[in-house]
């Protein structure tokens, strides 16, 4: 063999291996990861990277324990084996453990639903318990080289706003008392957002969630409270990408959230998962972005799905049998939170 072909052969190949090896920058078990936003997906993904032995650090400019509009509602099965990983004891972050279920909306009258984990937590104490007890650095990201999670919520503050989002307007009140027993929702007519009130240990909260402000307003205008509080939620996948460049996003500021009931705390944990998983098992940062982008793209797609019946609804759109599918998944999401829907009702109510 000639001198040519031994290097083509066995040199050309093991430089390449050997800078596949040293090419620090790409490791990501070689960088510093910044996480932009405290809330649950951050708050999360801080805890599993930190005790997996990641140099990781958060950030996000509230004070703490500010309390972002959230009901704090969410399913006790589903979360406890997110919380299991971080050691975390379902019993020390409950609020209301479990109430009656009752459901109405624009066809049908007040009907009790199966419970089936529906409950509230102290969303703040587990936000800080799933950070090892640990405070975040009190600040945005300078962005540089080293590698972001955006897990800013609404705001994609590291993405960048993404053009096309489907979002809602949601309002809620702290309050003392509440009309309503247990847990209660509302549907509007047409699809167009729905009521709730959420016992929270001693407390209620009352909120609504909607396309149209003023109808928002309207439903929770009546109620005495201590605190009222509003933001804008996203409703659907976000249609300006997941992953740019160096900033990875995770949570409800890529739209992965439940778009029928704007149910996002357990789906932040289940992404923030996922994207744990992905970077323990890879180094190399552009496999990672491929990788973690296929890995969610059929959640993603579930999302999006849900998310075009609803509109199709506020717009008048009749269901029929090729979107009747996609009602039974949206059904699958009222379940996932904690309640088992009526699904002949639901259908009425839409029709
Ligand atoms: C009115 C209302 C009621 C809701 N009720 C429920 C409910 O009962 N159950 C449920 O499951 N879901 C509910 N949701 C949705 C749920 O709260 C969110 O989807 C979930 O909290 C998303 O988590 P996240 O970590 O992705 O984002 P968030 O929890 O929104 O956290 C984002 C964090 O980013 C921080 N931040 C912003 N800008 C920057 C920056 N530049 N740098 C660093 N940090 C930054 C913010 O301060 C915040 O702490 C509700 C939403 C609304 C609006």
């Amino acid at each position: 063999m000639s001198n040519g072909n031994l290097t083509l052969r066995y040199v050309v190949p093991f430089i390449i291996s050997h800078y596949k090896r040293i090419k620090p920058l790409n490791l990501c078990k070689e960088v510093v990861w910044k996480i932009g936003g405290a809330g649950v997906a951050g708050s999360y993904l801080y805890g599993r990277m930190k005790s997996a032995g990641f140099d990781v650090e958060i950030y996000d400019p509230k004070v703490e324990d500010f309390y972002i509009p959230c009901g704090f509602g969410t399913n006790r099965f589903k979360i406890e084996p997110f919380l299991r990983n971080l050691s975390i004891d379902f019993n020390e972050i409950v609020e209301t453990p479990k109430a009656k279920v009752i459901v109405s909306g624009n066809n049908f009258a007040e009907t009790e639903f199966k419970w089936n984990g529906l409950c509230t937590v102290d969303k703040m104490k587990m936000e800080k318990m799933m950070r090892g007890n640990m405070s975040y650095i009190r600040s945005i990201i300078k962005p540089d080289k080293d590698p972001i999670i955006d897990c800013t919520g609404i705001s994609r503050a590291y993405l960048g706003k993404s053009s096309g989002d489907v979002t809602m307007y949601g309002i809620e009140k702290v309050c003392e008392r509440s009309p309503f027993e247990g847990f209660y929702f509302n549907f509007f007519k047409g699809g167009r957002g729905y009521f709730w009130s959420f016992p929270v240990g001693k407390r209620y909260h009352i909120g609504a969630g909607g396309i149209d402000l003023s109808e928002v307003r309207n439903h929770i205008e009546p109620y005495e409270c201590t605190r009222i509080v509003s933001r804008k939620i996203r409703m659907g996948p976000s249609a300006d990408g997941i992953v740019k460049g160096n900033v990875f996003g995770v949570g409800e500021s890529i739209g992965y959230i439940s778009p029928l009931l704007g149910e996002g705390i357990v789906p932040a944990m289940e992404n923030a998962e996922k994207f744990f998983q992905i970077i323990k098992k890879n180094d190399d940062m552009e496999e990672i972005s491929l990788i973690y982008q296929r890995s969610i793209a059929r959640d993603l797609e579930r999302f999006s799905k849900i998310s075009k019946l609803v509109q199709n609804i506020q717009n008048g759109k009749a269901i029929n049998f090729e979107n009747i599918s996609v009602l039974r998944k949206a059904l699958n999401e009222v379940n996932n939170f904690g309640m088992k829907p009526d699904f002949l009702k639901i259908i009425r109510h839409f029709l």
